[in-house]
């Protein structure tokens, strides 16, 4: 311990060696040195000891910091104190770098599809009343001239030279014999002499594929429903993957969702507004219903038209349509549409209390902004006096 090396010269590499030089510099290293290829080599084991010791430390930011401050000393104890590595003691970063070299650890069968995700827009109505509709998906289909094998013909399917068929070879290490996945057929035990020129061996091909969809009656936005098995096709004996189809809603012209609920601005006249009367409203199954509008009505009141909404998906519950008021203002009046105004507004002089209730409540504010009670106010909260 006493004559330790700098462990950035262990691994050849530069003290800015970025983590990815780090991990290249220690993967060559540990080939050359592992221990199953030296067998019975202490000089070689140690060395592995060596390399091993100053990767933990080095691939690891905060023990590289402290190595890079204070030398082995800032790292002693914390994985850097040597000896320790018996089987298994660097297992962890053995199996990250080396789990599907070494041993072929990492069996595989064959792999299931992906899942696949459709996003699809529809209309409001849709969304609230449910609806079924078609959609065409590309999918990768197994490949009907070859019937998925990726091979020209049944007799270019060939067995593997390199293992004989077995989809392993072994491999002497040392004193061990390992079995691995055969690199030339990836476990598959055949090779195909001559590729499938429809799919060029892959035993997939592209096509479009129509399925009718479903839609919930009450779905919103990011809402998904699941076609089971309708995904990705997986390799021979493995399941395909699901196809999950994500709704989106199209804007509405006159209608804005909110959850359950429903929203809708309506513009009423001012005479309404002020003698009360009834509006023809529109609701989203494109029919009309009535809505009171009580006199003295402000614009910006809301009023609700309960169950009118949508029936959730989720809960069940039914939401309701909320229509928010905005009067309008006449535009241009004629003489005598001017003339009964000016009436109606020379009869409000002196009267405001009554017939402004919030125009009055307004002025009052704006008087007591300008009066002495505000200014003192501001005065004793002035951070500027002592
Ligand atoms: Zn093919
Ligand atoms: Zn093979």
């Amino acid at each position: 311990m006493a004559s330790k090396r700098c462990y950035y010269e262990i691994l050849q590499v530069s003290r800015t060696a970025s983590e990815t030089e780090i991990k290249r510099a220690y993967r060559k290293l540990a080939m050359k040195y592992h221990p199953d290829r030296n067998p019975g080599d202490k000089e070689a084991e140690e060395k592995f000891k060596e390399i091993t010791e100053a990767y933990e430390v080095l691939s690891d930011p905060q023990k590289r910091a402290a190595y890079d401050q204070f030398g082995h000393a800032g790292v002693e104890g914390s994985g850097g104190g040597g000896g320790g590595y018996g089987a298994g003691g660097f297992g962890d970063i053995f199996d990250d770098l080396f789990g599907d070299i070494f041993g072929g650890r990492r069996q595989r069968g064959p792999r299931a599809g992906h899942d696949l995700q459709y996003d699809m827009e529809i209309t409001l109505e849709q969304a609230a009343f449910g609806d079924t509709v078609e959609i065409r998906i590309p999918v990768r289909q197994s490949c009907e001239a070859c019937g998925g094998t990726g091979a020209a013909s049944p007799d270019a399917v060939k067995t593997c030279p390199t293992c004989g068929g077995a989809g392993q070879v072994r491999i002497q290490q040392g004193f061990f014999v390992v079995s691995q996945t055969c690199p030339a057929c990836h476990g598959s035990g055949q090779i195909i002499a001559e590729p499938c020129p429809q799919c060029r061996g892959e035993g997939l091909v592209e096509k479009y594929k129509t399925l009718r969809i479903k839609v919930p009656a009450g779905v919103d936005n990011g809402d998904r429903v699941r076609l089971r098995g309708e995904g990705e096709p997986g390799e021979p004996g493995a399941p395909a993957g699901d196809l999950y189809v994500r709704f989106f809603i199209k804007p509405h012209p006159l209608f804005k969702r909110d959850g359950s609920n429903l929203l809708c601005e309506i513009p009423i006249s001012f005479p309404t507004a002020a003698l009360g009367g009834e509006v023809e409203i529109p609701t989203l199954d494109g029919k009309t219903t009535l809505l009171k509008i009580p006199a003295g009505t402000q614009s910006g009141q809301v009023f609700k038209l309960a169950g009118k909404g949508i029936k959730s998906v989720h809960t069940g519950r039914t939401g309701d349509l909320l229509c928010t008021v905005q009067i309008e203002t006449p535009v241009k009046l004629t003489a005598e549409q001017r003339s009964l105004l000016e009436q109606f507004e020379a009869t409000l002089a002196g009267r405001q209390h009554t017939h402004s209730p919030q125009a009055h409540s307004f002025w009052d504010k704006v008087k007591a902004f300008f009066s002495g009670d505000e200014g003192k106010k501001s005065q004793d909260q002035s951070p500027w006096e002592s």
